[in-house]
């Protein structure tokens, strides 16, 4: 089975890749031929996962998921959440982010902190939505090279690493991402044939 992940992410298409056997096949948005950026615009994840996938099928006319995630901080009122790509203004790094948190954190004792993702499945005209938290906590300092994003400064409960020096496998199995994933994978298992 093939499927278009509606991503330029390339972070995020490794990630999911390592995730799913071979019976399915991701296309990413390069693969179809889609360059253009798609803006997200709505004010919730579950929104923006939607706009991203009903882009994809309307436009290119591919049945297709789409992911969008959040980091949500208690201390700072469930913030940077549906804004986390722009946390430190438009146009900006992954470095530039995470220094803002950093910033933003110093001083405060509560560094709990959670990450959340949505996804979006367009599958025979029908819309699907997935869910995956990961509970953790914002580190003093960054941590580690690995994955992307706020991944050096969080680290998920039960571990004494940051999602930034575990390999891509242990991210996935306790990742938000990779939670949402795995509930895709059960639905795609019950309702698609993967012959
Ligand atoms: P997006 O809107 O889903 O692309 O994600 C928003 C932002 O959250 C990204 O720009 C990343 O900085 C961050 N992000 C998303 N997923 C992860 C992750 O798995 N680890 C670390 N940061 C992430």
């Amino acid at each position: 089975m093939k499927l278009v992940f509606a991503t330029n992410n390339k972070n995020k298409v490794k990630e999911v890749k390592a995730l799913l056997s071979d019976r399915i096949e991701i296309l990413s948005l390069k693969d179809i031929g889609c360059v253009e950026d798609i803006e997200e615009t709505e004010d919730t994840l579950e929104g923006n996962a939607r706009l991203k996938a009903d882009y994809i099928t309307k436009n290119y006319g591919y049945d297709c998921f789409a992911d969008d995630t959040g980091l949500e901080v208690e201390a700072l009122n469930g913030a940077p959440g549906v804004l986390s790509a722009r946390y430190a203004g438009r146009n900006v790094t992954y470095e530039d982010n995470l220094q803002k948190m950093l910033k933003e954190m110093q001083g405060i004792s509560n560094r709990k902190a959670q990450f959340r993702t949505v996804i979006a499945l367009n599958l025979n005209d029908k819309q699907y939505q997935f869910k995956g938290v990961c509970k953790g906590e914002i580190l003093k300092l960054k941590q580690g090279n690995e994955g992307f994003g706020y991944d050096p400064i969080f680290k998920p409960v039960g571990f004494d690493k940051s999602f930034a020096e575990m390999s891509i496998k242990e991210k996935g199995k306790i990742s938000h991402r990779g939670l949402a994933i795995s509930e895709l994978i059960s639905f795609l298992k019950i309702n698609a044939s993967t012959h």
